[in-house]
């Protein structure tokens, strides 16, 4: 069932996406070579704390898992698409990082993601990360009232397969609001004009993923959270929680 948000239900998710924005942007910050995925994830712990938030995947066990989230972020590096549990691991000189936060404020959440270059990454590595920002610009400039979900999938998709570059089938955007994963899913392949109708008060997360086989094929690691290639190439992610207004999309994950 689709909910759609009130005026001030859409100003409390608007918090939580300054929360996860201002998140993101200090452990993009702190994403350098040697540094650990889990102090990484302890960084964003703290900060959403001080900040008065909550975090909204430690513990959450959405119905395609079969364990809760161990974490605060997920942490996803090079093959790893989403959901990369941080451990131990030091960053090194030259990995693509997808960082995907989500935090809660009175009850509503925000859900956004960013891919990083770690030191220095080759053109390719840069062009992978370039396509899923490109790729979501064009989902959210679709996100229009009165049109379709399928009209934001044919946009990432469109980008996406222009450069190249493969997609995963089954994964992708999603309604957001007081739980992370609501309806409707938002593919990141589809038709324009098809799907549901995109109604004032919709807020959906809109989340190309790109991968640099040109392949769309990916495989879920043992731990039932990591999703990585098959072909073990790498990917780039990138996301924001949108909320479709009577005057266009308006982005509720930016600072
Ligand atoms: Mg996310
Ligand atoms: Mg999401």
């Amino acid at each position: 069932m689709v909910v759609l948000k009130t005026a001030a239900e859409l100003a409390a998710m608007r918090e939580a996406g300054r929360v996860v924005a201002r998140t993101l942007a200090a452990v993009s910050d702190a994403a350098r070579p040697g540094t650990r995925l889990t102090d990484l994830d302890q960084l964003a712990a703290d900060l959403i704390a001080d900040l008065g938030a909550k975090p909204s995947f430690r513990g959450y066990r959405p119905r395609f898992a079969r364990t809760p989230f161990p974490a605060v972020l997920c942490l996803s590096v090079d093959d790893a698409i989403i959901h990369g549990i941080p451990d131990r691991r030091a960053l090194r000189d030259g990995d693509l990082l997808s960082i995907d936060c989500g935090a809660c404020v009175d009850g509503f959440h925000g859900d956004a993601a960013v891919t990083v270059p770690v030191g220095s990454v080759d053109q390719a590595g840069h062009r992978l990360i370039a396509t899923a920002t490109e790729a979501l610009a064009a989902g959210i400039a679709a996100a229009q009232p009165a049109g379709r979900i399928g009209d934001i999938s044919y946009a990432v998709q469109t980008v996406c397969r222009a450069a190249g570059y493969g997609t995963p089938a089954g994964f992708g955007g999603h309604g957001v609001g007081t739980t992370v994963h609501e309806d409707p899913d938002v593919p990141n392949t589809g038709r324009p004009g098809r799907g549901p109708v995109l109604r004032e008060g919709l807020a959906i997360a809109i989340e190309p993923m790109v991968l640099e086989g040109g392949r769309d094929r990916v495989r879920l690691l043992r731990d039932g959270w990591t999703v990585v290639t098959a072909d073990g190439s790498r990917a780039a992610h990138a996301e924001h929680t949108v909320a479709v207004t009577a005057d266009g999309p308006v982005i509720l994950t930016v600072p």
